[in-house]
């Protein structure tokens, strides 16, 4: 597993169900491979293997894996596999899969236990929708979410955290900076255990506000997913 402790900042590119070979030539042809920080690129399951990693600082992630282990389970990418496909990091419990494909936290806990196992650094993702947030019940959800979603197995050197507000997913919306910090440090402070947690910040990053959001205390890099997928943006958002 990788030493999440090498970096400082994280930033994940989540492509989602976008993305075609000529992209991928296209993108790696032109992304910055000298930012000192992690940069992890989770492409659909099919272009994993085309990812064009290396060593240091730019590696393969997966969007989901299926909570089961082996078996008749058609459709479905284990952790195994996708270790052996050299994949380092996996979101799991995205708001659209549990919103368009009945994500439960059960399944979450299954999923991260599965990818700990297997080497594999999990990023949990987590967030409350506008009306949650409307109602004053952001703390409770998240805090659900979390107890209910992580398992014993997980610890800060195996396991990631994204809030992401679903509000703020591809709305070009998103929290003050203010908002972000006391969500982040509140996090933190859900479980003792969690004070040393890695926590990325996703919903509406792009290089016009990375670098303020970047630069909060309590924020160890970003969960991308519109202006991933373009490539001038990312460059710009990782350097
Ligand atoms: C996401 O879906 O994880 C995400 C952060 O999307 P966007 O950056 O487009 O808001």
């Amino acid at each position: 597993m990788l030493n999440l402790s090498n970096f400082s900042s994280f930033f994940v590119a989540n492509w989602k169900l976008n993305g075609n070979m000529a992209f991928i030539n296209d993108y790696f042809d032109a992304l910055n491979t000298k930012s000192q920080n992690c940069v992890v690129v989770c492409p659909p399951s099919i272009y994993i293997d085309k990812i064009k990693k290396n060593q240091k600082n730019i590696f393969a992630g997966a969007q989901d894996v299926s909570k089961f282990i082996s078996g008749a389970f058609t459709g479905e990418l284990s952790a195994e596999m996708l270790n052996d496909m050299d994949v380092k990091f996996c979101l799991v419990g995205h708001s659209e899969r549990r919103q368009n494909f009945n994500e439960t936290n059960d399944n979450i806990k299954l999923k991260i236990g599965n990818l700990i196992n297997n080497n594999i650094i999990p990023i949990l993702c987590i967030g409350e929708s506008l009306e949650e947030k409307q109602n004053n019940k952001t703390t409770e959800v998240l805090t659900k979410q979390i107890k209910e979603g992580i398992p014993k197995i997980s610890n800060n050197e195996n396991t990631i955290i994204a809030y992401e507000p679903i509000w703020a997913i591809g709305t070009g919306l998103t929290p003050t900076i203010n908002e972000i910090d006391q969500i982040h440090v509140k996090i933190k402070k859900i479980d003792d255990s969690l004070n040393n947690y890695k926590i990325l910040y996703g919903g509406s990053v792009k290089s016009s506000n990375s670098k303020v959001i970047n630069e909060i205390d309590s924020v160890d890099g970003c969960l991308i997913g519109g202006a991933s997928l373009k490539i001038e943006e990312f460059n710009n958002i990782i350097s």
